[in-house]
């Protein structure tokens, strides 16, 4: 494949191509193609090419990491000094962030000049990308489609090639479910693994950063500029670095892959069932052993996670009142009138559903026959897949239900909607890292995801499984025409 960054990487070491030339190519892409897709909320060609060329000079003085000049595009939700970032909101729509958060710190530190700013779900709540201020992005495989959410503007910028690579956030499957449904790669790390230092909140006890990009391989590349220690952010984990793409090559035989019951049931049907099994038998052929697990609490992970992830939205949102940034209502009465018409005006629907769920679960009389029992249960989730990996070194099954729907599709029912992450939220309770690849196509040629749990702190093993299934299989190499 030409167009992943491990290739760029090698094209810009044996000078073949300058970090301006690539991103000019880039940006042409975005200017000729994101009118129909969406994916982008903010592109500024100048802002990129002064950083491409401070990368170019870098390099030239041989100072260049392995990504340097490699570009990458990301989420609104990362703040980003000089740059409009808005987390898909009419509340943030003015807002330009004076600082950077510490996962643009890293990329910068790397060298890797950034593309622009990608669309998302209103403050990273949708699994479709449709409850964006900026409206809906488009799915490249089928411009009918949804590209899944919340990070489904980088999914898609990948998928359709708008950037080689883009930064995504997953709280409940918000970066596997849309690398399911554009077929890309995508991976969610351990909870803790990257700093969420000016990432804006949604559920912050969930909330994850990761890479979303064309492979296995490129993910771990980007995973080590991501990861590390930052004292800002208080869970934070103070590990020694390591190298995710130490294990890429170590041959599969004898890799235990659970498959757990609940994710094979009667849900799992038609084109994403057999595209699954049709992975499980390839990676038998690599020397990997099939056992059957038990995850008996994941059943009940989206009404746990219904709970706490608007409970903890309630009060982060709390903090977006008019007075000290982004939107402001233009008329108002006292400073009561300007908290409730700010929000009123600010909030789209979705957000104001969350906010409302949250503070009813957190109120005295509801704490503990809600918030209270969905934390319960949270530990039995979490205690479900420590049980299945003392059985296996991985876990598989699909990543979302169903392949991309059409818009307007759930819109009206949220519950439907929510159900899109079945099998990604039990991950984020569990803050277990988690990953989606590509695995084939149903009858209308969209692609299926398979879906990737690995234990705590597993990353480079799971990235393992992954590279070999992709170096065998490659479905990831597909690309829509566009
Ligand atoms: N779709 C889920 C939600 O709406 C997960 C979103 C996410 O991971 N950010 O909350």
């Amino acid at each position: 494949m030409t167009d992943t960054i491990k290739h760029l990487s090698t094209l810009l070491a044996e000078g073949k191509a300058s970090s301006v030339e690539l991103c000019q190519d880039y940006l042409g892409r975005i200017e000729r193609l994101n009118p129909a897709l969406n994916a982008f909320i903010t592109v500024d060609a100048e802002k990129t090419l002064t950083e491409a060329a401070a990368a170019d000079t870098r390099r030239a003085s041989g100072q260049a990491g392995p990504l340097t000049g490699v570009p990458i595009a990301h989420k609104d939700i990362f703040c980003a000094e000089g740059w409009l970032t808005t987390c898909g909101s009419k509340m943030l729509s003015n807002f330009v962030s004076p600082y950077d958060a510490h996962v643009i710190e890293q990329f910068k530190a790397a060298g890797m000049p950034c593309l622009g700013k990608t669309n998302m779900d209103e403050f990273a709540m949708g699994s479709s990308n449709e409850t964006s201020y900026y409206g809906p992005v488009r799915n490249p495989w089928d411009t009918d489609r949804v590209p899944g959410g919340s990070s489904g503007g980088s999914a898609a910028a990948v998928a359709g090639r708008l950037a080689p690579a883009a930064t995504g956030t997953d709280t409940g499957g918000s970066i596997r479910q849309p690398a399911a449904l554009t077929g890309i790669t995508g991976l969610k790390p351990t909870y803790g693994v990257v700093s969420r230092y000016g990432m804006i909140a949604f559920a912050s006890s969930l909330d994850q950063a990761g890479p979303m990009a064309r492979t296995a391989e490129d993910c771990a590349l980007l995973l080590n500029v991501m990861s590390g220690f930052d004292a800002r952010d208080s869970t934070s984990l103070e590990r020694a670095k390591e190298d995710y793409a130490r294990d890429l090559m170590q041959p599969l035989a004898g890799l235990k892959i659970g498959l757990p019951l609940e994710f094979f049931g009667e849900g799992l049907t038609g084109d994403t069932a057999r595209a699954v099994e049709e992975a499980i038998a390839l990676l038998k052929k690599l020397g990997a052993q099939p056992v059957a697990v038990s995850l008996p609490n994941s059943k009940l992970s989206v009404a746990a996670y219904y709970v706490l992830a608007p409970a903890e939205a309630s009060s982060n949102l709390s903090r977006f009142d008019g007075v000290r940034y982004g939107y402001r209502t233009p008329d108002y009465r006292d400073l009561t009138d300007l908290y409730e018409k700010t929000r009123a005006e600010g909030f789209g629907s979705e957000v104001k559903r969350r906010i409302m769920i949250g503070a009813y679960v957190l109120s005295h009389g509801y704490y503990d026959a809600y918030y209270l029992q969905a934390q319960k249960l949270r530990r039995l989730i979490a205690q479900d897949f420590v049980e299945a990996f003392r059985q296996c070194d991985v876990i598989l099954g699909p990543t979302a239900p169903t392949t991309a729907f059409k818009l307007g599709e759930k819109t009206a029912d949220p519950v439907e909607m929510y159900l899109s992450d079945i099998y990604t939220i039990a991950v984020n309770l569990a803050g277990l890292p988690g990953m989606s690849l590509p695995c084939g196509f149903d009858a209308q040629g969209l692609p299926i995801g398979l879906q990737l749990i690995g234990d705590y702190f597993a990353e480079a093993r799971m990235l393992n499984a992954a590279h070999q299934y992709q170096l065998a299989s490659g479905w990831h190499t597909r690309a829509p025409t566009l």
